[in-house]
């Protein structure tokens, strides 16, 4: 199973040990050396699996330095595995530099595919799969992540996120200002995992929700968003944003919002909230 002078790029689970495949376990269990990001987790991963393993730590900071000496043990001929703490290496995680640096050598990267938390909440959105963008996670500065939101409102494909449950009302409230709060969406929280959840609605609905329920800010989650249909968005293409600041400028937020309503159709109630964020 494992080849000489091959990077294995091996998925593991994303919450449920079970996934891990038998494949998967069993490359681990021969290869030469474990690329991990972090050492203790994937040994506890290992040693559930009775597996006994070279690790070596492959993260964000060290990358850079662990290409060389993993691409050597490659070219004499040895195996290794690279893996991440959950789910497909390189997705918003460490790998894509040692995978690059290992093809331009000529060295042969081979996958053992598995779980990835995008693909699996793409899988149940029940939002068009296909065409789909992939976006990592939103920036956490505010300001370029509701640019780069208002970028993508008229983009017709289907939108995955990666966000972390402490952010993840704040960005569906910036993402139903920026897509107008009708917009169908999807939010997978603890996917694979006991808690598991699953949740369609409108991003106006998915907002109020992740805003209000405190199980939403425990775990890990994936915010799926369905495409723009070409019509108005966010406010018929109007930067609701924009309106907001200029109406509250002016008047009481209460007064603000209902003006706001009144000339966007979207809801009186959500864009009180919104002038209340953005005067943060
Ligand atoms: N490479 C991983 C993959 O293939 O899914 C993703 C790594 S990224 C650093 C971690 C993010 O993935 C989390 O913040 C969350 O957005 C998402 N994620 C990971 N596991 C998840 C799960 N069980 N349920 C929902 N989202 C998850």
């Amino acid at each position: 199973m494992t080849e000489p002078g091959t990077l294995h790029v091996v998925a593991t689970p994303i919450g449920n040990l079970d996934d891990l495949s038998p494949r998967a376990r069993e490359v681990l269990g021969t290869v030469d050396r474990i690329a991990c990001e972090d050492t203790r987790h994937t040994g506890r991963l290992l040693q559930r699996f009775g597996v006994r393993a070279s690790l070596i730590s492959v993260h964000e900071h060290n990358e850079e330095q662990r290409i060389g000496p993993l691409l050597e043990l490659l070219r004499e001929g040895g195996s290794v595995a690279l893996v991440s703490d959950a789910g497909t290496p390189l997705l918003s995680d460490p790998g894509f530099p040692l995978v690059r640096a290992a093809l331009r050598d000529g060295i042969r990267v081979s996958p053992i595919p598995g779980p990835c938390a995008a693909v699996a909440a793409l899988s149940v959105a029940g939002l068009p799969p296909e065409p789909f963008r992939f976006l990592g996670f939103p920036s956490r500065r505010k300001r370029a992540r509701r640019e780069k939101l208002q970028a993508l409102a008229n983009v017709p494909d289907t939108l995955v996120w990666y966000e972390s449950v402490h952010r993840l009302a704040a960005t569906l409230a910036d993402l139903a200002a920026a897509f107008g709060g009708d917009r169908p969406a999807f939010v997978g929280r603890e996917l694979t995992k006991r808690h598991e959840q699953t949740r369609a609605g409108t991003l106006a609905e998915l907002a109020d929700w992740a805003g209000s329920d405190p199980d939403a800010r425990r775990g890990e989650a994936v915010i799926v968003v369905g495409g723009s249909d070409g019509g108005p968005q966010g406010g018929g293409g109007l930067d609701l944003d924009r309106l907001l600041r200029a109406l509250a400028k002016r008047l009481p937020p209460g007064e603000a919002a209902a003006v706001a309503a009144e000339a966007t159709g979207e809801k009186r109630n959500q864009l009180y909230r919104r002038i209340l964020q953005l005067a943060e």
